[in-house]
């Protein structure tokens, strides 16, 4: 008999999950349908996010921290030990506990809320049918009444570096080293690149990164990326802006790789070069021709603002689809699709979703940068508030970077949160709430913050907005 679901979800990552969840508890038949296996040959739910993505990442970065701190951070506070030692295949087995946890957690939220968990590949028919490709070749049919594709993204290859999981290796291979290589390459200064690069480099590798741009993190508000690009190569990583990689060739157990810059063509040899220039929609197989869904002209699935693709009744969220890839977005956007399946009038605000680089100093950010609203000719008034002047952040060592509020200079409406520094993820998202109500920087400024916390220098960079710091010298006098 042919299976039939008011929700078939194609995908089991942060977008797929999330939405297949919500949709269980709004009392939809909910199925999803994941192809992923882990080492074992086992079906593993929760995406790139869980297995290969962010979670492990934040877990070695984790590891990779505590080792640094404990070797060249601890003499500062009278802790003296000599001889710390890394034990890499023990750091990368805690990682694969915590992914075999959480991707476990998942399969049990799936039993707990009544989704019906399917293993194999799902493709998208015409006529809402799904066709699932079980792990023993068999197929069958399935019948939707609505149809989400959260199919995810793959790293991209590029020909000058082909990745073979060796000496090349993406960002899943880079999550797997046994042992620190001496000289690690990395193509590509995003986030990816440098959180990866991050880890390597505290654990002792050399570590030279090179990014065809000119610009350092050009999404941040430049006051951000000229400290981020001042701190990290501080800490040793040799970032090299206008650096093309054009090819290499592995000799061995390493790999000489050819790149352009200012001055010419240059070489330069690695014993592991990663490969992080970004990522691109995963729909290989996933759509029948006569299926109606349509892919825009990069390659994405073609969905509105509210993820409807020109099927109704047919919807793609997370990396599959336009706008940031970041695991949050992917879930909101599933929350959003599935309560409008169900009749509610969901929107999402794309205007605040936070972006967050882990390195450390942690680097994140929430609305506009000052030159974006420049560019708009929106007057604004700013306000920073820098760690070295944080009671808090002195108490812990680590007084590294700043707070930037950036207000309407008109409304005083807060438009821009920006931090480098510690626990900067944290403080972002507190600058996100206060966004998403309107907050103007008086408000902020009005708010009763626990002291000593991090959380001050977001309440003294509001203050200085319009001149009130306390702790600092304003700038903007009132
Ligand atoms: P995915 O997580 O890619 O999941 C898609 C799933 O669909 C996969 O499991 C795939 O196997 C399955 N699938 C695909 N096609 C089919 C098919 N036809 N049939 C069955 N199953 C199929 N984001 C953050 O927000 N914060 C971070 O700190 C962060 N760190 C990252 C670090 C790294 C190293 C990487 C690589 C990514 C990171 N990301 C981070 C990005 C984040 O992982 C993605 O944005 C997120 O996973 C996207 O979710 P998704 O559900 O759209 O797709
Ligand atoms: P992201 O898209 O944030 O993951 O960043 C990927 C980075 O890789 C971008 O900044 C690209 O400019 C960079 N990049 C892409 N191709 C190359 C290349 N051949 N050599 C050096 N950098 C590259």
């Amino acid at each position: 008999m042919t299976q039939k679901f008011d929700v078939v979800v194609i995908g089991a990552g942060p977008g797929g999950y999330v939405a297949a969840i919500k949709a269980a508890q709004l009392g939809l038949s909910t199925a999803c349908i994941e192809k992923y296996t882990d080492k074992e040959g086992k079906l593993a739910l929760g995406g790139t996010c869980l297995n290969v993505g962010c979670i492990p990442s934040k877990a070695l970065l984790d590891s990779s921290w505590k080792f640094h701190e404990a070797q060249d951070g601890f003499a500062i506070h009278g802790i003296n030990h000599a001889g710390v030692t890394m034990d890499v295949p023990a750091m990368v087995g805690r990682k694969a506990n915590i992914v075999k946890g959480l991707t476990s957690g998942v399969a049990t939220l799936f039993k707990a809320n009544g989704v019906t968990s399917l293993q194999g590949h799902g493709k998208l028919l015409a006529g809402k049918k799904v066709e699932l490709t079980k792990p023993d070749g068999t197929v069958e049919i399935i019948e939707a009444e609505n149809v989400i594709l959260a199919s995810g993204s793959r790293p991209i290859d590029i020909p000058p570096a082909p990745v073979d999981q060796k000496v090349i290796v993406d960002s899943t291979g880079a999550l797997e080293f046994q042992s620190v290589p001496k000289r690690l390459g990395v193509i590509g200064a995003g986030v990816i690149g440098l959180e990866l690069g991050s880890v390597w480099s505290r654990l002792g590798a050399e570590v030279t990164v090179l990014e065809a741009l000119d610009t350092f993190l050009m999404a941040a508000d430049t006051a951000v990326s000229k400290e981020a690009l001042k701190t990290l190569t501080k800490q040793g990583l040799d970032i090299k802006l206008g650096a093309r990689v054009t090819g290499s060739k592995v000799n061995g157990e390493e790999v000489v790789v050819t790149y352009t810059d200012a001055n010419g063509e240059q070489t330069i040899t690695f014993d592991k070069l990663i490969v992080a220039v970004g990522r691109r929609p995963v729909t290989t197989d996933l759509l029948a021709a006569d299926c109606g869904v349509t892919l825009d002209e990069r390659g994405f699935v073609f969905v509105d603002d509210h993820c409807a693709t020109s099927v109704p009744g047919v919807f793609a969220i997370g990396d599959v689809v336009r706008g940031m890839m970041l695991a949050h977005k992917a879930s909101e956007e599933g929350i959003m699709v599935v309560e409008r399946i169900k009749g509610h009038k969901t929107e999402m605000n794309y205007d605040l979703i936070p972006s967050v680089i882990y390195t450390h100093p942690e680097i994140a950010w929430v609305g506009k940068t000052e030159q974006a609203l420049k560019a708009e000719g929106v007057e604004v008034n700013v306000g920073t508030f820098p760690f070295a002047a944080s009671g808090r952040a002195m108490a812990a060592n680590d007084t590294g970077g700043f707070v930037k509020v950036i207000a309407d200079a008109k409304t005083d409406r807060v438009l821009g949160v920006h931090v480098i520094g510690p626990s900067a993820a944290e403080l972002v998202q507190q600058g996100a709430i206060g966004m998403e109500f309107g907050t103007s920087a008086e408000d902020l400024g009005m708010m009763v913050f626990s002291h000593p916390t991090l959380s001050e220098a977001l309440h003294e960079a509001a203050l200085a907005v319009n001149g009130g710091a306390i702790h600092i010298a304003n700038r903007k006098k009132r």
